[in-house]
Formats: structure tokens, sequence, C-alpha cells
């Protein structure tokens, strides 16, 4: 996703060094951390968390911070332990499944501990939209023993963003900050202060009793974090974003964090019969501040999205101080156990917890007033029923001229009849795997595909074993497996979808472009060059989009032994500016094998005539080669 010109959408504030700016969660974020004199800011490209770099990068014209795109997520992480160790202050992003690939660095860094104040950005994906897992990055803080803030809107983030770094310095420690998609790409206006410059960097003082990690100065940190951390909770049970409402003699509780406090406030209002508890600092625990919010109550509905978090929590506190209230949320049926909350289904949770759903109640006004939607759950509905048009479905389907589809199509053509399995990747070119090209047989995470192909060739070693690989992901995480492929001797075709750019995430720079977000021109380190140095016995580069000379490739692949690469390489359609087109002539016979073999969504049926989208068709030309008379022509845009 990238940005939209939202730096013309500011209102610079007369006589102050103050302007107010629309902007996207994820900008707001930026602009928080320069706001808390951020030096060193660095991540990985993904979905929800892309823009968080790329506006540094935009605001940082005086190079006063490093920005980079770092290869993965644990390089990431380890750059700005480095720089926090010299007392700069770093901001890591990612989005949470990055914070696997970042744990093991995370993990013994917070039990080093930090100088300068350093905040790891996981942005979660409910739903999920984007990702291959809904996991939550609130139960990695705990298992790493560190704070997390966990915002419930823009302009709230821009605020505990500055207090998650004052926090991080305060208690020396790593602190994560977990938005979700929807307050990663939510807009709202906030106020800005300008005149901002980055820490002074005291600069590193050398003490290897503290900074190198040794078993016997783990054991001693780890039991100096299970001391500090309630000390941290009793220091978060004061902090601001940890709110109640509502009168003390409430016999019921909604407990709320993140997004879902925001939904639930548009139900509850500020209504005084009911407590409402928000939780902004899910780890560690404010302790106290729960048992004082909850003094009295009876039954509690947590509402939250991911895992049950909160509600664990307070089970768990509710045991441990002998307490009597009844806590209700996935664990009781009360909430959805996977997915995205939305505000009519909250609403509906909290009418249901609240017994509000009964005609005549006083209620029924607020549910209604909640949005139109909830109407259709007031007449029994089960499931949300909405009076807004939906949006047609359109499943994801890669573009009009990728060049993914070109390469999927000439190893699918050159494989006919023979026996192949075909290992993918996390990138665009995962949705190979619709219909007609039916080309990804696998997908696992980043850099997967290289390896699985290995375990695959090792369980049958007369099916041959593509693997396919974008070349930002080669770099993130592809470069090892390959090494591995060649070092235990195995037998596979690596395929390298290289279209210059980070295309999935909004096209990022990587390590092969030549540009990084310093705005510096650098050198493009080769993937020809890598593979052949690591001795795979062939290494090919081709234009996929010359579908003979892309199949011969392949075949010549399929005849030699050992690790061998395809560099597929031609620039993703979505950065090009195409100068033809396709046209279908006369002599089409209507055979329909344009449509029925490559799927290309610019290629369609009018009136029982095969047509070509003139908008959308890129003149990549496949569909000419594919064409059996001959019938797709070229012409100029
Ligand atoms: S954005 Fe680029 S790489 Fe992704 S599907 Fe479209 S053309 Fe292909
Ligand atoms: S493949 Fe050629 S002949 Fe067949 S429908 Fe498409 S354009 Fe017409």
């Amino acid at each position: 996703m990238g940005i939209v010109g939202w730096e013309n959408i500011k209102i610079k504030k007369e006589g102050t060094h103050m302007s107010k700016e629309y902007v996207m969660g994820n900008q707001a974020i930026a602009l928080g951390a320069i706001a808390a004199g951020v030096n060193v800011a660095c991540g990985y490209p993904g979905t929800p968390s892309s823009e968080i770099i790329e506006t540094i990068a935009k605001k940082n014209k005086d190079k006063a911070i490093h920005v980079e795109w770092s290869i993965n997520e644990k390089a990431a992480m380890e750059v700005a332990a480095g720089a926090s160790y010299a007392g700069a202050r770093c901001l890591v992003t990612m989005k949470m499944m990055g914070l696997n690939v970042a744990s093991d660095a995370l993990m013994s860094l917070a039990y080093v501990g930090v100088e300068g104040g350093l905040v790891v950005v996981s942005a979660d994906d409910p739903g999920p939209i984007s990702s291959q897992t809904e996991q939550d990055s609130r139960l990695f803080a705990k298992y790493c023993r560190i704070p997390v803030f966990d915002p419930a809107g823009v302009e709230e983030a821009y605020e505990m963003i500055r207090d998650a770094f004052e926090y991080s310095e305060k208690y020396k420690t790593p602190v994560l900050f977990r938005p979700t998609t929807r307050i990663d790409h939510a807009y709202a206006s906030i106020v800005v202060d300008e005149e901002v410059k980055p820490k002074e960097i005291p600069g590193f003082e050398k003490n290897a009793n503290r900074f190198v990690i040794f078993p016997r100065l783990s054991r001693m940190n780890h039991e100096m974090i299970e001391k500090r951390n309630p000390a941290i909770g009793d220091d978060f049970s004061e902090y601001r974003f940890n709110t109640v409402t509502g009168n003390k003699d409430c016999k019921k509780a909604v407990v709320a964090g993140g997004v879902s406090y925001a939904y639930a406030k548009e139900y509850l209002q500020d209504r005084e019969d009911v407590k409402f508890i928000r939780v902004a600092t899910p780890h560690p625990l404010p302790e106290k501040f729960l048992l004082n919010a909850l003094e009295g109550v009876e039954e509690v509905l947590v509402v939250e999205e991911l895992f049950p978090y909160l509600e664990e929590e307070l089970l768990k506190l509710a045991g441990k101080e002998h307490l009597s209230f009844k806590v209700l949320g996935k664990h009781t049926g009360n909430s959805p156990l996977a997915g995205e909350n939305t505000a009519d289904g909250v609403a509906r949770e909290i009418a249901l917890f609240l017994g509000e759903f009964k005609a005549d109640e006083k209620h029924r006004e607020e549910i209604e007033n909640v949005s139109n939607k909830i109407k259709g759950l007031l007449n029994g509905g089960q499931n949300e029923i909405t009076t807004v048009p939906q949006a047609p479905a359109r499943p994801p389907v890669l573009c009009a001229g990728c060049p993914h589809r070109a390469s999927f199509y000439a190893v699918k053509e050159a494989m006919k009849g023979k026996k192949a399995n075909f290992s993918g990747d996390i990138g665009c070119y995962t949705l190979g795997n619709a219909m007609p090209l039916d080309m990804v047989d696998t997908c696992l995470c980043m850099g997967a595909g290289i390896t699985m192909a290995q375990g695959l060739y090792r369980t049958d070693e007369e099916c041959v074993n593509f693997a396919f690989v974008g070349d930002s992901t080669f770099f993130a995480s592809g470069m090892t497996g390959v090494a591995n492929a060649v070092y235990n001797e195995a037998e596979l075709i690596l395929c390298v979808l290289d279209n210059s750019t980070t295309a999935m995430t909004g096209h990022q720079p990587h390590p092969g472009t030549g540009i990084n977000m310093m705005g510096d021109v650098v050198n493009k380190i080769s993937i020809e060059a890598i593979l052949k140095a690591m001795g795979l016995t062939e290494v090919l580069t081709v234009n996929p989009l010359n579908l003979e000379e892309a199949k011969a490739a392949v075949e010549k692949c399929v005849n030699t032994k050992g690790v061998k690469a395809i560099i597929f390489k031609s620039p993703c359609a979505a950065i090009i500016k195409p100068t033809e087109r396709n046209v279908i002539s006369d002599k089409c016979i209507s055979c329909k094998k344009c449509i029925r073999e490559i799927g290309c969504p610019a290629i369609s049926t009018e009136d029982g005539k095969v047509v070509i989208d003139a908008a959308t068709c890129t003149g990549c030309n496949l569909c000419a080669q594919v064409c059996p008379v001959g019938a797709i022509e070229k012409e100029v845009r």
C-alpha cells in the first residue's frame, strides 16, 4: 500500500511550530517517532506496517535520521540494538509475522536491555487481511517479558509512541508497540510539532558485563526482569490511557483494548450504568488499576481481537486475588474466536451482555444509533446485516501484464506430462496458485519454498522440484535456503521471479534495486552473481515475456543435475508505463485458449466475443504467444 499525497493536506498554525495534518495511522506513528527524537528507523516491509518507514524517509530531507529497509526483520532489530547501545532512539517496524523472524534478536535483547529508547512496532492483522496467521503480538511481548502499548486510534498512536520511547529509556528495555490494520490504515487529523530534532546520541560506552550475553548475565537479568515487571505494571496503573468510566457500584463491566476499545466506546458512549475499562498497556498488566476499577463488579465482558489475552489475564488476576467476578469473552462463546472485530459486532456483544436486545428496553435507541446495520440484528439476525451496499467480491489475482503469470506459464508448459512439485513463497506470486495457472503447491512463510522443495525432494527423487521466490524475499530469507540446498546436494530448480521491487507491500526498494531509503543510489547486488558464487550448476537469466526462451531455460535446467536457477527478470507491471497494448483481430476463432490458459484479468468475453480491456492491458504479449492462430496483435497506446 503506498502513500497518497498527504503532505498537501496540512494546515500550519500561525505563530507556532505546530501544524494540523490529515494522516494515516502509520504516518501518525512515524510522526510520533520523529517527535520523540528518533535517530534510527529500520524495518522490513509488511502490510499493514509499511508506511511507517516510508513516512520517516519522506520527512528525513536533511538525512538527520538513519532510515533503512533492512533485508529482513532480524537484521532491522540488530541494527537498532547496536544503535540503542550507543544511546540512540531507535524504531523497528514490521508486521506481526516479521516478529517471528526478529524474535531471535528481540528475545536476547530483552535480557540485555537497551540504552537509547528502542520501540518495536509489530502491526497485527486481524482477519487476517493479508497474512498467513492471526497471531497476537501482545502474547509475544509477554513471552519476551517486555512492555506493550496497544493504541486504539490514529491521534492516540501519535501520542502513545512517544510514551513508548520514554518507558523504554526509563526501564532500559525494548518496548513493543502494537497497532492493528484498522489503526494503521485509518485516517484522522493530528496536531504535529514541526520543530523536532533527533536526540543527541551520547555514544557507545563499552561494558562487556552489560552488553555481552553470557549465561550468568542471562540468569541475573532474567531475575531482574521478573522483579521489574510488576513495578512497570504499577507504573502502568497510573498511565493516562488506562481508563475507567461508569458508576462505582456497577455490577457489570466491559473491558476492552486496541481498536475494540474504540468500537465499544461507540456503543457505550459516556454511560454511567456500566463500567467501561480500557487496558492500553496489556503487559505487564496494570493490576492495581484493574483491581480498583473492577471493585464490586460481578460480571466482566472482555472485548478484544485475536487471542483471548485480556480475558485470560483477568481470569488469572481473579484467581490470584480470590475475586469472584465472572469473565466472559472468547472462551465462553460471548465473542468470536477468530477474525476481525467490527463496530456492529462489538455493539451486538455488549448489547447481549447488558440484556439490551429485548424490545422496549431503554437502550434500544442507542443500539439503533450505532449504525443502521444493527437493525437487522434487532430483528433476530445472527450475523451482521447491513444496509450499506456490499462492494463486489474481487478475488485476488495477478495484475494484467504481471510477468509472474508468464513465468508460471512457461514452467507449466515446459513441465506438461512430467512429474513436478511447485513450492511457492510469500509475495504477489503466491497468486500463481489461482486457476487456471494452479502453480503453487505449498506456501508456508518467507523463504520457505526453497527449503521445502528440498524436503519434498528427499521423499521422491524422481519428481522435479521447483521453488519460486521473489527478488525481495530472496534477499530477506531465500539465500540461506539456497546455500543449504547446495551444501546438502539437493536437486531443485530455483525460479527467482525478479520484478525489481517489493511489489506486494507497495514497491519498496531492496538490495537488488540500487536505491536505499536515505535516497542514495547504491551498488545493486546481483542475484545472478550471488547464485553463481554459491556454486549452482546452472544460472540462467531470461525474460519471462519471451515464452519460447523461458520454456527453453526450464527444459535446460530439468536436464541438468544439482541446484539450478532461472532468474525470470521483468519489471512489475504496476510500475511501468506501457506504450503498447494487445488487441484481438478478425482472425480470432473464439477458441478461448487465451482465457482458459493464462487467466489474465484484461481478457474476457463480451456478447460471446473475446475482448481485451484497453485500459488494463499492458501489451505484455503473453496472450499473443498463446493464441494458436496469431489473432492477437499489438498496437500503440
Ligand atoms: S503488483 Fe506487480 S508483481 Fe504484483 S501482481 Fe501486479 S504486476 Fe504482478
Ligand atoms: S486464443 Fe486467439 S483465437 Fe483463441 S480466443 Fe484467444 S484470441 Fe481468439
